[in-house]
C-alpha cells in the first residue's frame, strides 16, 4: 500500500480549479441510450467487448471493481437451436462476468430474451449480475418499435449504465497520482498566484511548495519528462500540449463543460481542460501520470481522437491546401 498523503491535492487552489482537478478522476459524460455510466469514478466496473477480451487487455493488477464482458447475441448464440456458443472463452460465464448486449432492432427481434428460459435483464455490477442481458435498442420511425432500455436503468442498480469504457479505467492509486500532478501543473499556469490571493488564500507560494514536495515524494515531479511530453515548456510553465501556448489560470478557472458534456459552451471564453497526450484508445490505459496536461478546449477537441502527431499532420495539410506555406524551424 502507498503511504497516506499529508495534504490534499486541492490545497490552496481556487475552488473552480480544484473542482476541475477533482473531476479528472471521473469518466466523461454518457447519454442514457448507451450502456455507459455518466461521469463516475474511473475505477468503476469496466465494460469489455468480447472481441477485446479475447485479445487479453486486462491491466496487470486487474480491475478494482471488476469487469463485465459483453457479447452481441450473434457472438453468444452460434448454434441452432440457440444455446451458448462453444467458441466462448472458458473463463466467461453468462450472468457472472458475461452479458449479452442488444443494441439493434434486428438483434432484439432475432434473439429476443423472452424465448430463453429464465432470462432477465441484469441489475448488478458485481457477480452475480442478476441477469443475463442488457438492452439499449433505439426507437425507429415505426410506431411499434419504441426505445428498449433494460438492465441498469434505475436506483436498484445505482443509476443508469452498466459500467465504464475500458480505456477510461484508472486505478484509485493512479487517479490520486494524476490529481496531484494536475494540481502541480495548475500551480504553473500564468496568473495562478493572483487568482489564489483573490480567492483569499494567504500564502499561495507556501501551498505550491507543499504540493511540489508531495509530488516529489510520489515520484511525479520530473520536470524534464513533463517537458519532453509537451506538458510544460523550458520555463517550467504549464502549456497546451497541442498549440504549446502557456495556459492561463483564468482559462483553467473557467467553468465551461467539455465538448462531450451537455452544456453548450460559451465560445467567447477560452477554457482549458484535461488533455491526454497519448489519446484514450482501446487496448491502452492512458489516464496516467506524465500523460495528462491542461489544454485549450478547442485544441482538445481537435486532437482528442487522433492524438497530437496525426492532428499536426492534418493541420499542415489544411494550411497547404489553403495556399499557406509551412517552414519547419531548425532547432
Ligand atoms: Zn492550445
Amino acid at each position: 500500500m502507498s503511504k497516506k498523503s499529508k495534504i490534499s491535492y486541492k490545497l490552496g487552489l481556487p475552488p473552480a480549479i480544484a473542482r476541475k482537478v477533482e473531476k479528472t478522476g471521473q469518466t466523461r459524460g454518457a447519454e442514457q441510450d448507451t450502456i455507459y455510466q455518466n461521469r463516475v469514478n474511473r475505477n468503476n466496473t469496466v465494460i469489455i467487448p468480447l472481441s477485446s477480451w479475447k485479445l487479453g487487455i486486462a491491466p496487470d493488477k486487474g480491475f478494482e471493481n471488476g469487469y463485465i464482458v459483453i457479447a452481441h447475441p450473434e457472438e453468444y448464440f452460434s448454434d441452432t437451436p440457440p444455446s451458448a456458443s462453444r467458441s466462448l472463452p472458458k473463463d466467461l460465464t453468462i450472468g457472472e462476468n458475461l452479458l449479452v448486449y442488444y443494441e439493434t432492432r434486428l438483434q432484439w427481434n432475432s434473439y429476443n430474451p423472452s424465448q430463453y428460459k429464465d432470462w432477465q435483464s441484469a441489475t448488478s455490477r458485481k457477480s452475480p449480475l442478476g441477469g443475463q442481458y442488457v438492452a439499449r435498442v433505439p426507437n425507429t420511425t415505426s410506431k411499434d418499435d419504441s426505445l428498449i432500455r433494460q438492465g441498469y436503468i434505475d436506483s436498484n442498480s445505482g443509476g443508469q449504465g452498466a459500467g465504464i469504457r475500458v480505456y477510461e479505467y484508472a486505478s484509485s492509486e493512479e487517479i490520486k497520482a494524476t490529481r496531484y500532478q494536475l494540481s502541480f501543473l495548475a500551480w504553473r499556469t500564468e496568473g495562478i498566484m493572483d487568482i489564489a490571493r483573490d480567492e483569499g488564500i494567504e500564502n499561495p507560494d507556501e501551498c505550491k511548495q507543499k504540493i511540489d514536495k508531495e509530488c516529489e515524494d510520489l515520484g511525479i515531479a520530473d520536470l524534464q519528462l513533463l517537458e519532453k511530453n509537451r506538458i510544460i515548456d523550458s520555463q517550467k510553465r504549464a502549456i497546451c500540449p497541442l498549440c504549446l501556448k502557456p495556459i492561463l489560470a483564468q482559462e483553467l478557472a473557467s467553468r465551461v463543460e467539455q465538448a462531450e458534456g451537455r452544456n453548450v459552451p460559451d465560445l467567447t471564453v477560452t477554457t482549458a481542460n484535461l488533455f491526454h497526450i497519448r489519446e484514450l484508445r482501446a487496448g491502452e490505459y492512458n489516464h496516467c501520470s506524465y500523460n495528462l496536461g491542461w489544454g485549450h478546449h478547442h485544441c482538445n477537441a481537435a486532437a482528442r481522437d487522433w492524438g497530437i502527431e496525426r492532428t499536426l499532420l492534418w493541420m499542415e495539410e489544411i494550411l497547404r491546401n489553403n495556399g499557406r506555406t509551412i517552414e519547419l524551424m531548425e532547432n
